[in-house]
C-alpha cells in the first residue's frame, strides 16, 4: 500500500502563490481625471466606475477619484450604486444609469441614488414612488439620440411635452444621452447626435445636460455640455485611434515564470500543437492563462510578453492557466533573475492586447480576472 498522506487534507499544501499579479496605479488614475477635469473646463466630470470600476476595483478606485475631485459617479447596476454608496462620501451623487427596474424605486432612496429614467415604464414607476413619499425625487432623464439603445424617444418626450405632469414629482437634475460613434471623430453621426439632444432637452424641464464619455471629451467643448462621463479615459485606454493617447497608463500585469526549456527543430508547443520550432529555442511557460482574463485570442497576431527591452513572443495557444513564450533573444543571466513578465506594462498597453486578441481595451480590463495578486499603488495615503 502506497503512502498517501502528503495528498490528504492537514497534510501542508504549500501556498502557491498566485500566477500572475495586477498592479494599479491609483496616482495614474486620480491624474487621469484631473486632465479630464481640466480639458473640459466649466463641464462638471463625473467619473463612470461601472462593472467594479472596469475591473480594477471600485472599492480602491471610487475613494482616490473623490480625493482628484470628483463628486459625481456612474455605475450601471442598482447593486453597483448600492455597494458604491459605503465606499465614498454621502455627499458624493451616485448616478444609475439602467435605472429602477420595477419594485426596486424604495431601495433607491434608501441609498441615496439617482436613478437614470429610460423610458417612459421608469417616468411612470419613479413618479408614482414620489407620490407615495410627498416629495419631488431627484433624478436623470435619458434621451435615445441615434443610439438605439437606451432612452426616451421623440415620441415620448412629445407625449411628456403635452402631459407634463406626468413629470410630477420628478426633479430632473440633468438630460442626458450617449454617443455612439465618439471613437471617431470625423463620423456625421455626432454632429447629428450633439444637435438631436440640444433639441430634445428644449421640449423638457430646463435641466443640465450631458451626452460625452472618453471619447466624445476629445471631439472639444461643443461637446461637453454641463457634465461630462469618462470611464475608460480615467483607466488609461486611448480615446480614439488618431491621436496618441494622452492618458497615463493605469495598470501592469506580470506573469509568473512557472518553468524554463529548450526544445528543439520541428518540437510543438500548446494544445493543437499549432506552433512548430523551426530551430532550438529557449522556452519559457508562464502562470496566467484564459481563465485569468487573459483572453485565448491574444495569442493570435502580435501576441507578445516583455521582460525589460526584450520582445517575448507568445507560441501557440493560450491555455487556461498557462501561456507559454519565446525567450531565446534573452541573455541567459538576464532570464535567471527574472521571475515575471510583463502582459501589460511599459512596452505594451492594454490597447495593444486588445488589438493582438481581435477586441478592444475595455474588454480586456473588464476581463482580467480575480486570480490574481492585485496590487494598488499610491503616494497618496
Ligand atoms: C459606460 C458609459 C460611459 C463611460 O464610457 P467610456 O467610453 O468608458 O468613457 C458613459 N456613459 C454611459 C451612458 C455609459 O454607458
Amino acid at each position: 500500500m502506497p503512502d498517501l498522506s502528503f495528498f490528504l487534507p492537514g497534510s501542508g499544501w504549500a501556498a502557491s502563490g498566485a500566477g500572475a499579479m495586477l498592479e494599479i496605479n491609483l496616482d495614474a488614475i486620480a491624474a487621469n481625471y484631473r486632465l479630464l477635469n481640466t480639458r473640459t473646463d466649466n463641464a462638471i466630470c463625473a467619473a463612470v466606475v461601472k462593472a467594479d470600476a472596469y475591473g480594477l476595483g471600485a472599492h480602491r478606485v471610487a475613494p482616490i477619484l473623490e480625493q482628484a475631485g470628483a463628486n459625481t459617479f456612474f455605475v450601471a447596476h442598482l447593486e453597483e450604486g448600492v455597494r458604491l454608496r459605503s465606499y465614498i462620501a454621502p455627499t458624493a451623487h451616485i448616478f444609475v444609469l439602467h435605472g429602477p427596474m420595477p419594485g426596486t424605486q424604495a431601495e433607491f432612496t434608501r441609498h441615496d441614488l439617482l436613478p437614470v429614467l429610460n423610458s417612459m415604464e421608469q417616468v411612470a414607476g419613479w413618479h408614482a414612488h414620489a407620490g407615495k413619499t410627498g416629495n419631488p425625487l431627484p433624478a436623470a432623464l435619458q434621451v435615445d439620440t441615434g443610439m438605439s439603445r437606451f432612452g426616451l424617444s421623440d415620441a415620448d418626450v412629445a407625449t411628456l411635452e403635452a402631459n407634463p405632469d406626468l413629470l410630477d414629482g420628478i426633479d430632473t437634475k440633468l438630460v442626458m444621452s450617449h454617443l455612439a460613434c465618439a471613437d471617431t471623430p470625423t463620423n456625421p453621426a455626432n454632429a447629428m447626435q450633439r444637435d438631436h439632444l440640444r433639441a430634445m432637452a428644449a421640449r423638457l424641464p430646463a435641466a443640465p445636460l450631458a451626452l460625452s464619455a472618453s471619447s466624445g471629451i476629445f471631439l472639444g467643448p461643443d461637446y461637453h455640455f454641463d457634465l461630462v462621463r469618462p470611464g475608460a479615459a480615467l483607466y488609461g485606454l486611448a480615446p480614439n485611434d488618431d491621436a496618441s493617447n494622452p492618458l497615463r497608463p493605469t495598470v501592469r500585469l506580470g506573469a509568473r515564470i512557472v518553468q524554463r526549456r529548450t526544445i528543439n527543430a520541428g518540437d510543438g508547443v500548446g494544445y493543437g500543437l499549432t506552433w512548430r520550432a523551426a530551430g532550438p529555442r529557449r522556452i519559457a511557460t508562464l502562470g496566467i492563462g484564459y481563465a485569468d482574463g487573459f483572453l485565448r485570442h491574444g495569442a493570435d497576431g502580435e501576441g507578445c510578453a516583455w521582460l525589460g527591452d526584450y520582445r517575448l513572443p507568445i507560441l501557440g495557444r493560450i491555455s487556461m492557466d498557462s501561456t507559454t513564450i519565446d525567450v531565446s533573444d534573452v541573455p541567459e543571466n538576464v532570464l535567471a533573475q527574472a521571475t515575471h513578465v510583463d502582459m501589460i506594462g511599459p512596452r505594451r498597453s492594454v490597447d495593444d492586447v486588445a488589438r493582438s486578441a481581435g477586441t478592444i481595451g475595455y474588454e480586456v480590463l473588464t476581463a482580467l480576472g480575480s486570480r490574481f495578486h492585485r496590487a494598488y499603488l499610491t503616494q497618496v495615503a
